[in-house]
């Protein structure tokens, strides 16, 4: 038996829905932080837009992924300093600002899913497919991806809403998410509209 929860997005991190089997899409947004936007990454702002707008009308849990740096962390030795935690470009451009009923997750790796809580999160919301969006393709979105496909989640990925920090990265990880990790992949459209059906 599989039953659809309609009540996760009225329900805070403390009161989950923990009953049932449940069968749950939920909108990972991954990075659109204001340090991170470049004029390359403006294009799929007002997509991921419509996207989260679509999840929070169908009553599905919408969950930020933002890096959140601690003073001297070790990433840094790679990137230099970079979204550091309470700083402004550590926070989500307003544009996408998280409403009411959303989620954060903070991380200080590529992977939404290492030392976090996201599948705790995601365990306890019933979702089995993660939809993914945010940057960039062949960092934060594709490590999170892999972790979502080693945790036995479902992926999609919204082709048209994510976008790559060397843009000749970009199909080629699109086509190694599908093969890899099975992930769907899909266009904003038709992913709005599979939330209407
Ligand atoms: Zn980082």
């Amino acid at each position: 038996m599989r039953r659809v929860n309609t009540k996760a997005r009225n329900t805070s991190v403390k009161g989950l829905d923990y009953g049932g089997i449940l069968a749950l899409k939920a909108l990972l947004v991954i990075d659109m932080l204001k340090g991170f936007i470049r004029e390359q990454e403006k294009p799929i702002i007002p997509k991921i837009a419509k996207l989260i707008q679509a999840f929070r009308e169908a009553k599905l849990p919408v969950i930020y992924i933002c890096d959140s740096h601690l003073p001297g962390d070790k990433e840094f030795e790679l990137w230099g300093p970079h979204a550091l935690r309470g700083s402004p470009e550590a926070e989500v451009v307003d544009e996408l600002k998280p409403a009411e009923g959303d989620y954060m997750v903070y991380k200080r790796r590529y992977t939404g899913f290492f030392a976090t809580d996201l599948d705790l999160l995601l365990r306890e919301l019933g979702v089995d497919e993660v939809v993914v969006c945010g940057i960039y393709t062949e960092y934060c979105v594709k490590h999170t991806v892999a972790d979502a496909f080693f945790h036995n989640y479902k992926v999609t990925v919204v082709k048209d809403c994510i976008s790559s920090y060397e843009e000749q990265f970009q199909e080629f990880m699109i086509d190694y998410m599908s093969k890899a990790y099975g992930a769907k992949i899909e266009s904003l459209e038709k992913v709005i509209s599979s939330l209407k059906i």
